[in-house]
């Protein structure tokens, strides 16, 4: 594809950047084109499947530390892991210093998030080091208030500023500070939240977020051998996929980006010509074809089922329902309903040892004629920007299933149009999407 973008943010996952070998190639994809200007690492992640992140080594030095237990064994591993780095990129950086203050912030106790942070700082001061660019604290440039909630226009106003005044830049992922100027992290794989911000605060025209998958799949490939890519998916379609389990990016990643339309490109830092997949704004897809996207799905989930004669002329029934599920901190995740009928999708998770408590609730609420929870349910999400009048897409889904002797306990379909949701039985899950992949992959 020509390259039509002049001002990229690129950020590198863990296992972008996990040893010399991996940085080296990171390094020739920033060097690779002059548009690349501003980079965010995460901290090196796993060599190989046994390894250990530098990140989960960071935390627990902190947990060692915190306790009063001996913690160098640790420390040491980590100082290795960069050490080797810096060795085997021939660099002549010296680290002494800083290992020490992480030291002597350990010895005389600091907090989770600053130690956790220090895996993505010490690769950044590494990587601007090697490249020659500007290295950015991002303690210095990405707030949160008080109370650790993310202050985006300030961090915006601030990150805008100083990016404008470099030409180059790294600007390590994960933290940015409080009020009080201690670090606070974002949750874990929070490198892509960082990435999305830069993106935003330096009006880039593309975000590219190189990992080791060449973009999403249409549907998960340990249930499908060898699906096809999604080339094309909107931030919308995205968060489906993902709120259904798909997850290659960090969901609090899309926001940024969204408010200022910039595109991301999920890479591929083992094949970089692959060109990936590109997350775009409603409206602005490119060309695509298929009808639908992809396929994620849960297990895990319940279902209450509540039925009661005339229901639908009983003002406030759904209200009251809901209203028990929320004073137990439950949150729900569909309301498919008939005509005398009304079930409420919950998490099996939220529910254990509960479901006695919201059945005499509930009971008590609306006093329904029958109620039950059943269990074993999974969802399945079928999800396309290309269903939107496209009809006979739902006769498809369930022919599909219907072929396959799979019965389908739920239907939800949003009136986006952009996905149709079917409950199975779990042990039908896998089963049910590929004979829909089946069905759509052309
Ligand atoms: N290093 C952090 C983690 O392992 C953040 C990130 O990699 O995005 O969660």
């Amino acid at each position: 594809m020509k390259n039509v973008y002049q001002n990229k943010v690129v950020k590198f996952g863990g296992s972008s950047l996990a040893s010399a070998e991996q940085i080296l190639k990171a390094v020739a994809i920033i060097r690779g084109e002059e548009s690349r200007r501003f980079v965010v690492p995460s901290a090196p992640g796993k060599r190989f499947s046994s390894d250990t992140k530098v990140t989960d080594l960071l935390i627990k030095v902190y947990n060692e530390s915190a306790a009063g237990l001996p913690f160098e064994e640790t420390f040491r591993e980590i100082a290795e892991r960069y050490l080797g780095i810096i060795r085997g990129l021939g660099l002549d950086l010296d680290l002494t210093a800083e290992l020490e203050t992480i030291h002597n912030q350990l010895t005389e106790g600091t907090t989770l998030d600053y130690v956790a942070s220090r895996g993505e700082y010490l690769n950044g001061v590494i990587m601007a080091y090697y490249l020659g660019f500007t290295f950015i604290d991002a303690a210095e440039v990405i707030f949160f208030d008080e109370d650790g909630n993310f202050e985006a226009e300030l961090t915006n106003r601030v990150m805008s500023r100083r990016l404008s005044r470099c030409k180059n830049a790294v600007i390590p992922g994960f933290y940015g500070s409080l009020p009080n100027g201690a670090v606070k992290t974002f949750s874990r794989g929070g490198s892509d939240i960082t990435g999305a911000i830069v993106a935003r605060a330096a009006k880039a025209d593309l975000y590219e977020n190189w990992t080791d998958v060449s973009g999403f799949l249409m549907v998960d490939p340990r249930i499908v051998e060898d699906p096809k890519p999604i080339e094309v998916i909107t931030y919308r379609e995205l968060r489906e996929l993902s709120y259904m389990g798909a997850s290659v990016l960090h969901e609090d990643a899309i926001f940024p980006v969204k408010v200022a339309g910039i595109p991301i490109n999920i890479k591929n830092t083992n094949r970089p010509d692959d060109d990936g997949t590109f997350i775009v704004p409603k409206g602005t897809a490119r060309s695509h074809s298929g009808v639908i996207t992809g396929i994620a799905g849960r297990k895990g989930l319940k279902l209450i089922h509540l039925e009661k004669d005339m229901m639908n002329q009983e003002i406030g029934f759904g209200l009251k329902v809901l209203q028990v599920i929320a004073d137990m901190g439950i949150s729900f995740e569909h309301l498919p309903s008939g005509i005398d009928t009304m079930c409420v999708v919950l998490s099996g998770a939220d529910l254990e040892g509960r479901e006695q408590e919201i059945l005499r609730r509930i009971e008590a609420a609306v006093h329904p004629d029958f109620m039950s929870i059943e269990d074993k349910l999974a969802l399945v999400a079928v999800v396309g920007r290309g269903m939107a009048g496209t009809p006979g897409t739902a006769c498809r889904v369930f022919n599909a299933l219907a072929r396959e002797d799979i019965n389908i306990r739920m239907i939800d379909q949003g009136s986006s149009e952009l996905n149709i949701i079917v409950g199975v039985n779990e042990d039908k899950f896998e089963h049910a999407i590929r004979a829909i992949y089946a069905e759509f992959a052309e």
